[in-house]
């Protein structure tokens, strides 16, 4: 089994679209096993997205994660970093199926509602970055 460190970003709590997501993951058959509502500083955010220090968007995307809370999140089963991001869908909500979370609830790629890791090593990485208390 797997695990993939899934994150609502501060716009997508601010909209109310906290129980949707959560329950797109459950219907889908995985299992929370961690979960906290966070104000992440901007120290804290840029060690989550320091891949991407240089890109020209870069302390943009610090501002925007630090407008507000997050909920940070750890859902476990079969192959769950990749279906997860399938289930996202595109970084450009516009490149977006419909159905997927960005494809059906937003439109632009600063705003783009949620994280979701990239691959099986950064799963752990930013599980461990999220929750160094552990999981349930
Ligand atoms: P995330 O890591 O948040 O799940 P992602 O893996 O789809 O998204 P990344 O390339 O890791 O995409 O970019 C991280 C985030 O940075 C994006 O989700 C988006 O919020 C923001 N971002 C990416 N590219 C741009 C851009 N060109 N302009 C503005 N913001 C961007
Ligand atoms: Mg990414």
């Amino acid at each position: 089994t797997e695990q993939t460190y899934i994150m609502i970003k501060p716009d997508g709590v601010q909209r109310g679209l906290v129980g949707e997501i959560i329950a797109r993951f459950e219907k889908r058959g995985y299992k929370l096993v961690a979960m906290k509502l966070m104000q992440a500083s901007k120290e804290h955010l840029e060690k989550h997205y320091e891949d991407l220090s240089s890109k020209g968007f870069f302390n943009g995307l610090i501002k925007y994660m630090a407008s507000g809370p997050v909920v940070a999140m750890v859902w476990e089963g079969k192959d769950a970093v990749k279906q997860g991001r399938a289930m996202l869908g595109a970084t450009n909500p516009l490149a977006s199926a419909p159905g997927t979370i960005r494809g059906d609830y937003c439109i632009d790629t600063g705003r783009n509602i949620i994280h979701g890791s990239d691959a099986v090593d950064s799963a752990k990485k930013e599980i461990a970055l999220w929750f160094p208390e552990g999981l349930c």
